[in-house]
């Protein structure tokens, strides 16, 4: 093919233009550490701690390796286990559900609300009830602030409340979203986030950390981070992991913590310019009342008729990519089909994952190359 027939390629997440913008104070910041060696538990682990719990609010911060530790160090901390029920959306990344069946304890799959992609509380209820119904004992239920935005965590609590669940907020895409002016990491028991490069704050490998205002809570979690070490450190005093996060990582996540809210708004003016350039021909995200975006995601919903493979392709061929979050709820997958779904089914969570389509995302995205991507998306349309 003739080089001038083919545009040039826009990335999906550009990783690349921040390491740009950041240059030096990494490479300065990650030099600190190979200077002074303390590979783990060094000092910049207990840094990025409090500039964490300043940014969020939360009273604790437990750094960790993965947001997928995360979410299960919380678990443990609280003994969920065999025979306990765990509420969670099925229309969300795998982890959330993963993290639950890691402990034995049963994920119980709750439809989410189409506008938001969040979890549908009437659909929670009715999950308690079939968890019941099947002799479980509903014990907690993680929220997810899919895509970047807050969850209903309003809403959520009241059931929680009623039902005696604790609330764990599954905010690996939504870490720097506030709900009702709070920022997430300070709703409900405990927060977890991914670092995961990808996530809107990303270190350059895996990593995670927990948010708590609970002080026993936090006891508990950082001692599963060692193995379960008690004050005597030969003697453990429960089961944990090797959960904790690398001191280069936490190098890395202090400098891009630096930038984050700066980096946050300029995701929402890349949102808005989409929402405007192509809110007549889709079904673009809407943020609920409330409820602020980080946007891990742009997801779109396609017309009816529209056939989804036909369309990526297209836009493949003018040089922008795409990508399916979803393409498989949790409970369509194999892994986590013979787990209960909340009764009246997931029909939501079905819908969505037939028709969504993620459009390039970033903090990075200048208005010339977004106007070609916002373009192709239209012609692709009419095609
Ligand atoms: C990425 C993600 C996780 C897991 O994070 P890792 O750091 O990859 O383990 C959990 N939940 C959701 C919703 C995610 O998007």
């Amino acid at each position: 093919m003739n080089q001038h027939m083919r545009p040039e390629p826009v990335p999906f997440i550009d990783i690349a233009a921040q390491r740009r913008r950041l240059g030096k104070s990494i490479d300065d910041a990650v030099a600190r550490v190979l200077n002074h060696c303390q590979f783990i538990n060094g000092p910049e682990v207990t840094a990025l701690e409090a500039a964490l719990a300043e940014f969020s609010g939360a009273r604790h911060v437990v750094t960790c390796a993965s947001g997928t530790d995360a979410l299960l160090m919380v678990l443990m901390a609280r003994n969920i286990g065999p025979g306990d029920a765990v509420l969670c959306p099925s229309f969300t990344f795998c982890a959330t559900g993963e993290a639950v069946a890691l402990t034995g304890a049963t994920p119980v799959f709750v439809d989410v609300d189409e506008s938001t992609f969040n979890m549908d509380t009437a659909s929670l209820t009715r999950g308690v009830a079939t968890a019941r119904q099947r002799g479980l004992t509903p014990r907690a239920v993680i929220p997810v602030d899919l895509f970047g935005q807050a969850a209903d965590h309003d809403a959520i609590s009241a059931i929680a409340e009623a039902e005696g669940l604790f609330v764990l907020d599954d905010a690996a895409q939504g870490f720097g979203a506030s709900y009702k002016g709070r920022k997430l990491g300070t709703l409900g028991l405990a927060t977890a986030t991914s670092f995961f490069p990808a996530k809107p704050l990303g270190c350059f490998g895996d990593g995670g950390a927990i948010f708590t205002d609970d002080d026993a809570l936090a006891d508990t979690l950082r001692s599963i981070r060692v193995h379960g070490q008690g004050s005597d450190k030969y003697d453990n005093v429960r089961l944990g992991l090797t959960g904790r996060l690398d001191t280069m990582q936490a190098a890395v996540l202090i400098e891009k913590l630096k930038i984050f809210e700066d980096e946050i708004a300029a995701r929402n003016e890349v949102a808005d310019r989409y929402s405007r350039g192509l809110g007549n021909v889709v079904t673009v995200p809407r943020l609920a009342s409330g409820c602020t975006s980080v946007w891990a995601q742009y997801t779109i919903r396609l017309p009816k008729g529209i056939d989804r493979d036909g369309f990526a392709a297209a836009l493949k061929a003018q040089g922008i990519p795409t990508a399916i979050y979803y393409t498989k709820s949790m409970h369509q997958q194999t892994a986590y089909r013979d787990y209960p779904v909340a009764d009246g089914g997931l029909p939501a969570s079905e819908r969505l994952s037939d028709d969504v389509i993620s459009l390039p995302m970033h903090a990075y995205l200048d208005e010339a190359t977004q106007e070609r991507v916002i373009q192709a998306v239209r012609s692709a349309l009419q095609a």
